[in-house]
């Protein structure tokens, strides 16, 4: 098993209506093990079904939520605060993913101070960030990475969170629904200089205990060979967490 255990995380977007997300787990195979997690980012609509259908089901699934808005009350029209997830029962939250940068504006700003309040309010916090293909084209992919973190390393309340309630997921832009997935060699080499910019500004304890998720296009095919990497400590999933079967053969690549 993995020193940081490993975490297998489903990002299911804009996909499954409650009646989906209970048919989802219903379907789903699922046994325990030790030292891994699984965990599903449904839509807000569906949390409050799939924290149902796997507390029915007796089972350890992690239920978190896609976004969140740093305020905990107030005149934001269409958003959806912290204290109403803790209300029903979600402790997680999925932040800086790049379609949230891309399609709904959010800045580095806007993402750490979403960061900030989660950790605040006693979330655990999975902060997603990943480089463009001009960006790795261009031999910047390490500079882009040291950027989108630099301010939640400088901030306090992040910096004392890395590795208990604040994990990363490195998702290359390039890789995301595309079906190109980064090679493990490719992902093992950004993960090394993500935990090495980690240990320079955290220390070495801190460094060693964040996980760091891959994401992009992964798939029961090349699952297992990015697990086998030793900075790799489980994957963020898309489009194959859409269906049990799938997301099912990727939770059973993972060794008990
Ligand atoms: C994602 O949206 O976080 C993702 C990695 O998607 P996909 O697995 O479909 O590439």
């Amino acid at each position: 098993m993995k020193p940081r255990g490993v975490l297998l995380a489903g990002n299911w977007k804009m996909n499954h209506g409650p009646k989906a997300a209970q048919d989802f787990f219903r379907a789903l195979p699922y046994s325990k093990k030790p030292g891994a997690t699984m965990r599903i980012y449904p839509s807000y609509l569906s949390l409050a079904t799939a924290l149902d259908s796997v507390s029915a089901a007796g089972r350890d699934i992690e239920i978190g939520a896609q976004n969140f808005h740093a305020e905990k009350s107030g005149a934001f029209t269409g958003e959806v605060s912290g204290p109403m997830l803790q209300e029903i029962g979600i402790h997680q939250v999925l932040l800086g993913h790049s379609e949230r940068r891309q399609y709904f504006s959010e800045t580095p700003a806007v993402i750490l101070n979403k960061t900030v309040s989660a950790l605040q309010q006693g979330f655990e916090v999975l902060l997603c960030i990943g480089e463009t293909l001009d960006e790795r084209k261009a031999g910047q992919t390490v500079e882009v990475l040291t950027h989108q973190l630099k301010s939640t390393l400088a901030d306090p309340t992040c910096s004392a969170a890395f590795g208990t309630s604040l994990h990363l997921a490195y998702e290359p832009v390039w890789a995301i629904g595309t079906g190109v997935t980064a090679t493990p060699a490719q992902a093992q080499a950004t993960h090394a200089s993500l935990r090495s910019l980690l240990t320079r500004s955290l220390g070495e304890i801190s460094a060693d205990a964040v996980q760091i998720l891959y994401g992009g296009s992964v798939t029961p095919g090349n699952f297992g060979e990015l697990l086998a990497c030793p900075d790799i400590d489980g994957g963020l999933v898309g489009g194959a967490s859409l269906k049990p079967e799938s997301f099912g053969a990727l939770w059973s690549l993972i060794s008990s």
